[in-house]
């Protein structure tokens, strides 16, 4: 075995890899190896970037557009980003009020750095989206879990708010359509936080990477038409990841007061410096031109859904919100738990994940890895044919339990 003589930050040995991108990996290596895994892991869309995307990007190449760009990304881009925003929701910023960066992820990464620090805590709503609460951590604070009920359709429920605000609550994480639960915050729910964030000079950052992925509830309630006030302390995280399936070419963006946008401009210019100027072009092409694919994803994913829903409606204990956004289910599978499978017991999420791997062939998400250990994820950003084959291994696998 090699030595480990050399040790690591205490900042490292805290947080663990990002565990969607584990459980992917891990299904994609016994792929590789044979086994007839059906992939309900990873969320990225199962289209192919549109073509007049990929053509910017090839554009892009042939006039060897491939020097560095400016910190927060070309202004092309920054601007179409600024209309976009006006066209599609009426809010109006300047582009030097936006950053282009390298995936959500990195904008999330960012914003986080520029504005939090040892002491200082950040209200995350539990189910949460993986990389929330690391990356809390990694700017020395600490993230403080709300708990979403199930039964209340995971809106969050102000009145307990509370319970968990102390004088040292710097801000919250809003992901409305939500990873893992498709769910979305209500009007009231915002505009309860929305109060509270005035009152006590919160900063709201609101995750909105599936906004454009919605079902149900359109037009999608937003903590920004909430009180006009709430735009000098909100900062939007936006990309093109799930919009136009660019999960490959990571540029994501932030909007939001020019200060905050300014820190963290700072911070990427002494991190990564730009985003790629191909998938800067790229994403231009995306942001300015039709806006036709993500309707044409979301219907493609609405009977994907419907369908999941009906066959999880059949299994019996098992509970299921519906989800009204995104590409998610997040169902119950807790009524198994305490069940065995050949002498093992399935004591939670992950064993259950565990077991649906090795014996179903499936792979899943442990809702203990988005704190909510009840549930496992499922997306179905996958064929309907994979879904309905999937479906199938589950109902028999938790048959098998006994
Ligand atoms: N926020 C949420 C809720 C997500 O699910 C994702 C998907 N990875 C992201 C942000 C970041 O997306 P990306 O870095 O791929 O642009
Ligand atoms: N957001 C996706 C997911 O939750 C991609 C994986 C990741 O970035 O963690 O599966």
């Amino acid at each position: 075995m090699e030595s480990q003589k050399i040790s690591l930050s205490e900042r490292v040995q805290q947080v663990k890899p990002s565990p969607t991108l584990a459980v992917d990996a891990k299904a994609k290596a016994l792929k590789a190896a044979g086994a007839d895994i059906l992939n309900f892991s990873v969320g990225e869309p199962d289209f192919d970037t549109p073509e007049h995307v990929c053509e910017a990007g090839k554009e892009a190449i042939d006039a060897r557009f491939t020097r560095y760009t400016p910190v927060p990304g070309i202004i092309e881009l920054r601007q179409a980003i600024v209309e976009r925003i006006a066209t599609d929701h009426g809010w109006q910023y300047e582009p030097d009020q936006v950053q282009v960066c390298c995936g959500g992820k990195h904008g999330l990464y960012n914003m986080c750095q520029a504005l939090f620090g040892p002491g200082d805590e950040v209200l995350v709503p539990a189910p949460y989206w993986v990389s929330y609460p690391p990356m809390i951590q990694l700017a020395g604070a600490t993230p403080v879990e709300v708990p979403l009920a199930e039964e209340k359709d995971f809106d969050l429920d102000a009145s307990i708010l509370d319970k968990y605000v102390s004088d040292k609550t710097r801000g919250i994480i809003i992901n409305s359509p939500s990873n893992p639960t498709g769910s979305v915050f209500s009007k009231e729910t915002l505009a309860a936080i929305g109060k509270m964030a005035i009152e006590r000079n919160w900063v709201i950052i609101t995750d909105d990477i599936y906004d454009t992925i919605v079902y149900d509830e359109e037009p999608l309630p937003h903590i920004l038409d909430v009180d006009p006030r709430l735009k000098e302390q909100t900062i939007i995280l936006n990309g093109v990841s799930k919009s136009f399936a660019m999960t490959g070419w990571r540029i994501g963006y932030s909007v939001g007061p020019k200060h905050i946008i300014g820190a963290m401009n700072k911070i990427q210019s002494q991190s990564t410096s730009n985003p790629s100027s191909i998938a800067q072009k790229a994403a231009l092409a995306a942001v300015r031109g039709p806006q036709d694919f993500p309707v044409m994803m979301k219907e493609a994913f609405l009977p994907r859904r419907d369908y999941i829903l009906k066959e999880l409606a059949s299994i019996d204990k098992v509970t299921c919100v519906v989800p009204k956004g995104a590409f998610y289910v997040f169902p119950n599978l807790s009524a198994y738990y305490g069940k065995k499978f050949n002498d093992k017991i399935i004591d939670g999420s992950v064993a259950m994940a565990d077991y649906l791997l090795e014996e179903a062939l499936l792979a899943t998400v442990p809702g203990a890895a988005f704190g909510a250990d009840a549930f496992v994820r499922f997306s179905f950003a996958t064929s309907m044919e994979i879904i309905e084959e999937g479906m199938k291994r589950l109902k028999k696998a938790l048959a098998d339990l006994s």
